[in-house]
Parts: structure tokens; C-alpha cells; sequence
């Protein structure tokens, strides 16, 4: 058994080799809980933690299609089924080229913990496939789900592990993979949530992220008694959290003033309004398109196109109050939050799942700004996803403004959870050590309840 911190550390990575994200988001977990472990034998005696970054389940397998000229394509699809201590595997599907198992495996390693926070009883997964949806007709893209539904319908039920989207995997992806998982078990039941509204989804739950990430924002604000109202931020992104994000802080008096895909950024200081945000949403959900054809649309915004040979990313370099990362793993470096602090950003709220390098979250938490970590601040998602799976089992629908209110009291309890574990722990206001901590102690102690399985 590992002595110390370091040790377990090491352990993990002589046992994961070549899986650096999923090394990156142990290390934040075990290094919050640490104490927690001192204070607590029993989870050491009962290898809590060594069990706790074992998957239960990681599956495996081929994806193959035809694409519109008749050539055969074959992907790698993933399921990684990481903890059912709490619930039955709960998580989104990634279809992106960059996909792999140590990435898998960071993200589904974060849900278990982000699931606890919820307070509703889902435990851990993560899949996907290093597909790229981008540039597929939608012919294409339904070829490539179904194939991938040909095989995860296995594994898969409303009581084992109910899947979602994530990055590149929206509305359309959903339901292609539903209409096959119905037609190969001839079963009408709630597999995957983000569901259209025709057809068991329910409301809110495409706003729940950036809805959410807000939420926690404006909880993080009101213990310090600020607002929303007048700030400026910034926002990385521009797909679905990025999207709800910049509405909610609109609905809130704020005004959003960048977002980006991966080709370029967008800087419009007038701010994007409900008109420019509705184009947005138009460009990016409907067309496909490039976030560069805001600026030709608008003139005041300025597109920038990345450019590979910088060190830091530029959006990250403007004045602002707040800051919502919202497109992926590791988009904030250390020179990045380093300049988010020095223009006067005050709160960053992750939509994305683990967007600041390790270092930058040290800037943060030394420089003591308002840091809400995506396993916290983005958890509205999954929230929601869990009251689309109760709706199905009761089997009917509630109103926009029932589950909406579900969601913001949901984020108010996540936040009062991590910041009263911060203020018990001695580390008052570290939203970090207070959501890891919060949601590990609701997981351990439900794992020495079910003995050694
Ligand atoms: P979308 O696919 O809707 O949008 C992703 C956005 O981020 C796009 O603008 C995309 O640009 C950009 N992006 C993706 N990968 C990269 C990259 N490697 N470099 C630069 N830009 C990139 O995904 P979501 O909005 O759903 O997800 C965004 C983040 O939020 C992810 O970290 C996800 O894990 C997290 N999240 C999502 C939840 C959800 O409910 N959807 C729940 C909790 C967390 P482009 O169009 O060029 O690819």
C-alpha cells in the first residue's frame, strides 16, 4: 500500500503508462482527499483509493461504416464503465479525433465525482470514438452512430449505464444512436439521455451546462454579495455550453464578449447579444459553419485564427471580470491564467471538464479568486441528465420552469456542499479540495458498505 502521496502517484502511472490526462485528474483528486485518508484507516485498510482508479469495466471495439463514396472507415469506440458505488453508470459520449482511453478515462474518473455532487444517485462512465463528426454529412454521421449503437447496446440499459453527448456528440447524434438501440432490442426506454423533446428528452436539459456553469458563478459571486449584473466575461467555445452560457449571463445583466472554435476566436466588445448569440447558435447547430462567419456577419467583431507558434492562447489576454472555458481539456495554460489575472479576471467557472493546466489552478487558488473546478461548476449537465432519466421512469414531463428550478437549486446545493467541506478542511473558499473531498467521502463510504466488489 502506498505511503505516501507521491508513492500512489507513482503506482498509477507505472499501472496507466501513457495516459497523461488521466494521471493529471488523479493527482488533483488524491491530492485534495489526501488528509481525508489520514483521518479516515478504514478507506486505506480497504483500498479505497486503489479500487476507486481501477475501472470497473473498460470495453473496447471496432466501428466500422461506408462513407458517401462507398469506402469502408473504421473508428475505435470506447465505454469506460468507471464506478457504480452510487447509482448505475452515468456520462456523456465524445466523438472526437483527439479520443483515446487515457482521455476517456480522465473524464469518466471526474463524473464519478461530479455525479456524487449532484446529489442524485448516478455513478461514473465515459465513452466515445476518435470519429470526427465535422465535415460528415448527416447520412454519414447516422451510418457511424448506428454502428457504434451495433455494438454498445450490449452493454448498456436503463439500470446499467445510460450514456449522453458531450463534444460532438449533440441532438442529431442522439437520436441516431436511439433509433438503433429501439430497433435492435425492440424497447422503448430511457438509454440515453439528451433526447428530443418528441421523444423523451426533457426540457432544459441542452441549456443545463452553461446554465449551470452560470448558476455557480452567480453562487460564488453572492458570497462575496456581487452579481452578475454589469460584469463582463469571457467564454471559450462555441458549441453547446459555450452557447448557453453567454445566454445566461445575458439573462443575468452580464455581457459576454468572445468565443472560438478550433480553428479561431472571436473578440466583439460591443458584446454578443441575443440577436448575434441567436446567429450563433444558427452557425454552429444548423449550418455546421465557422465561428470566423460571426465576424463577417457583425462588423466590430474581430476573428482571430489560431496560431500554433504562440504560447498562450489570445482570448485568454483581454480585460474582463469572468471567465467561462467551455470548449475542452487544458485550454487555459499557466501563461494564460496567469494573464487572466493580470487583465482582472476575478471568477472562472469551468463548462469544460478540467480546461486549467495544474499550474494555473495553483495561480488561481494563490491568488485567491473565485475558482469553481468543472467538476462542480459543469455538473448542470449531468444534473439535468438524471432528471431526464427520473421524467422517464415516471414517464412524464415536467415544465421548463420545474426543472429549471430543479437545476439552480441543484447548483446551489453543489456549491454549498464544496464550500462548507472547504470551510471544515481549514482551506475556506477552495472550491477544489471542497468538491473533491465532498463527493469522494458520499463514494467511499457507499463502496466499504458493499464490501469488496
Ligand atoms: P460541443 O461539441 O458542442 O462544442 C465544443 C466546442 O469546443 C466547439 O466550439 C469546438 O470547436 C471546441 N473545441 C473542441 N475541442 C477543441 C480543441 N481540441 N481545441 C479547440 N477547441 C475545441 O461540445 P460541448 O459544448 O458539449 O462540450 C464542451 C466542453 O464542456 C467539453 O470539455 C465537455 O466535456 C464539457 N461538458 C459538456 C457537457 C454537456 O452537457 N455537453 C457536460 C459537462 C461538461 P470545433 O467546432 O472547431 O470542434
Amino acid at each position: 500500500m502506498a505511503a505516501s502521496f507521491s508513492e500512489f502517484m507513482d503506482f498509477v502511472k507505472a499501472k496507466n503508462p501513457a495516459q497523461p490526462e488521466f494521471h493529471q485528474a488523479v493527482d488533483e483528486v488524491v491530492e485534495s482527499i489526501w488528509p481525508v485518508l489520514e483521518k479516515r484507516p478504514e478507506y486505506r485498510k480497504a483500498k479505497i483509493l486503489e479500487r476507486i482508479v481501477e475501472p470497473e469495466r473498460v470495453i473496447v471495439f471496432r466501428v466500422p461504416w461506408v462513407d458517401d463514396s462507398g469506402d469502408v472507415q473504421v473508428n475505435r469506440g470506447f465505454r469506460i464503465e468507471m464506478n457504480s458505488a452510487i447509482g448505475p453508470y452515468k456520462g456523456g459520449l465524445r466523438f472526437h479525433p483527439s479520443v483515446n482511453l487515457g482521455i476517456l478515462k480522465f473524464l469518466a474518473f471526474e463524473q464519478v465525482f461530479k455525479n456524487s455532487l449532484t446529489t442524485l444517485p448516478m455513478g461514473g462512465g465515459k465513452g466515445g470514438a476518435d470519429f470526427d463528426p465535422k465535415g460528415k454529412s448527416d447520412n454519414e454521421v447516422m451510418s457511424f452512430c448506428q454502428s457504434f449503437m451495433s455494438e454498445l447496446f450490449r452493454h448498456i440499459g436503463p439500470n446499467t449505464d445510460i450514456p449522453a453527448g458531450d463534444i460532438g456528440v449533440g441532438g442529431r447524434e442522439i437520436g441516431f444512436m436511439f433509433g438503433q438501440y429501439k430497433k435492435l432490442r425492440n424497447e422503448f426506454t430511457g438509454i440515453l439521455t439528451g433526447k428530443g423533446l418528441n421523444w423523451g428528452g426533457s426540457l432544459i436539459r441542452p441549456e443545463a451546462t452553461g446554465y449551470g456553469a452560470v448558476y455557480f458563478a452567480a453562487e460564488m459571486l453572492g458570497t462575496r454579495n456581487e452579481t452578475l449584473k454589469g460584469k463582463t466575461c469571457l467564454v471559450s467555445g462555441g458549441g453547446n455550453v459555450a452557447q448557453y452560457t453567454i445566454e445566461k449571463v445575458l439573462d443575468l445583466g452580464g455581457k459576454c464578449i468572445t468565443c472560438s472554435d478550433s480553428s479561431g476566436w472571436i473578440h466583439d466588445e460591443a458584446g454578443i447579444d441575443r440577436e448575434k448569440l441567436a446567429f450563433l447558435m444558427e452557425l454552429k447547430n444548423v449550418k455546421r459553419g465557422r465561428v470566423k462567419e460571426y465576424a463577417e456577419k457583425f462588423s466590430g467583431a474581430v476573428y482571430t485564427p489560431v496560431d500554433a507558434s504562440l504560447d498562450h492562447n489570445p482570448l485568454w489576454d483581454v480585460k474582463a471580470d469572468c471567465a467561462f472555458p467551455s470548449a475542452t481539456q487544458n485550454e487555459i495554460n499557466v501563461k494564460d491564467a496567469a494573464n487572466l489575472v493580470k487583465n482582472g479576471v476575478y471568477l472562472v467557472s469551468e463548462g469544460a471538464n478540467m480546461p486549467t493546466v495544474p499550474e494555473g489552478v495553483s495561480i488561481f487558488l494563490d491568488k485567491k479568486i473565485l475558482y469553481g473546478p468543472g467538476k462542480a461548476a459543469n455538473a448542470g449537465g449531468v444534473a439535468t441528465s438524471g432528471l431526464e432519466m427520473s421524467q422517464n421512469s415516471l414517464r412524464l414531463s415536467w415544465t421548463r420552469e420545474e426543472v429549471d428550478q430543479r437545476l439552480q437549486g441543484i447548483m446551489k446545493a453543489i456549491h454549498k456542499a464544496a464550500f462548507e467541506t472547504s470551510k471544515e478542511f481549514g482551506v475556506e473558499g477552495n472550491y477544489v479540495a471542497g468538491a473533491n473531498i465532498a463527493g469522494f467521502i458520499k463514494i467511499a463510504d457507499s463502496m466499504l458498505d458493499q464490501g469488496v466488489v
